[in-house]
């Protein structure tokens, strides 16, 4: 899988594409990741790239010639091969694992990255397939969550992960068996390694018991109660089980409540 990242900073990539699993999955050839200097494709002398928002008002906008250069050349090389073409935006839609699980599937990818006040409107109108964003925050460029999605997609592409850190048992990942319209999993059940007992904190006997059925039925039981507990939201639709709607009617029976984390001005 080829990812096209436009950039004014291409270096600062540079550092995460030696470490671990990006660095494993390009020398193995899984994932290829250019990086395109927006200012190549600028067409002044001085590689200007931005300029005043109409208007009026502080910061500066990046202007459309280039970004739609950048995006034409790489259109260019794959003829009649549609991408995603994602803008990178604090205004788009949430970037979330099932968008992962469905990228991963693409061939190619291009991820443009914004700075200043952000990018021309008319980018996200007439140019990007996808305008997303990574989080309800403000960053002050596209660069970080442009790794973030590159390393959520490039660890599900085939043969990345080792299986000693397989990715089906993760949180928010859609059960293989599900209908495909399944936006989200549960969250992960809580791992524990030796030693057995630290500082007096102990792990739960269940899973010294070698008992595979039992370990298996605690941390399903888990996984239920944490998301249920922390992120109700991902059980709207969720395909339950009748054992694991058991599970949560006891855990009702509790009366203990799911906690609704407010907004803030709640
Ligand atoms: N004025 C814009 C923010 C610009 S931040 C606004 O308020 O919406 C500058 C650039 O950083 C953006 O163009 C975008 O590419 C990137 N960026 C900042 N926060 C982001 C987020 N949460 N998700 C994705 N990209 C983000």
């Amino acid at each position: 899988m080829t990812f096209d990242v436009i950039t004014i900073f291409p270096d600062f990539f540079r550092s995460i594409l030696e470490y671990g699993l990006l660095k494993r999955a390009l020398a193995g050839g899984k994932a290829n990741i250019r990086l395109h200097d927006l200012r190549d494709f600028a067409d002044n002398h001085h590689r200007t790239v931005d300029d005043r928002p109409f208007g009026g008002g502080p910061g500066m906008v990046f202007k459309p010639e280039p970004i739609v250069k950048a995006v034409a050349k790489l259109q260019a090389e794959s003829p009649g091969q549609r991408f995603p073409v994602v803008l990178l935006s604090p205004q788009g839609s949430l970037f979330t694992q099932a968008l992962a699980e469905e990228w991963v599937r693409q061939e190619r990818l291009a991820l443009i990255c914004g700075r200043y006040e952000g990018v021309d409107e008319r980018i996200a109108e007439h140019v990007a397939t996808h305008e997303i964003s990574i989080g309800d925050f403000v960053l002050s460029g596209g660069e970080l969550p442009a790794a973030l999605i590159m390393e959520s997609v490039i660890r599900l592409l085939p043969g990345v992960l080792g299986n000693e850190e397989s990715a089906e048992q993760d949180s928010f990942t859609a059960p293989r068996a599900g209908p495909r319209d399944l936006r989200y999993g549960l969250l992960d059940f809580p791992h524990y390694t030796r030693p057995a007992e630290f500082q007096g904190w102990g792990v739960p006997e269940v899973l010294l018991s070698g008992n595979h059925e039992e370990i298996r039925r605690w941390r399903r039981q888990r996984a239920l109660e944490k998301t249920w507990r922390r992120r109700p939201d991902l059980l709207a639709g969720f395909p339950l089980s009748d054992e694991d709607r058991r599970w949560l009617e006891a855990l009702r029976g509790e009366k203990r409540e799911p906690v609704v984390i407010p907004s803030s001005g709640e």
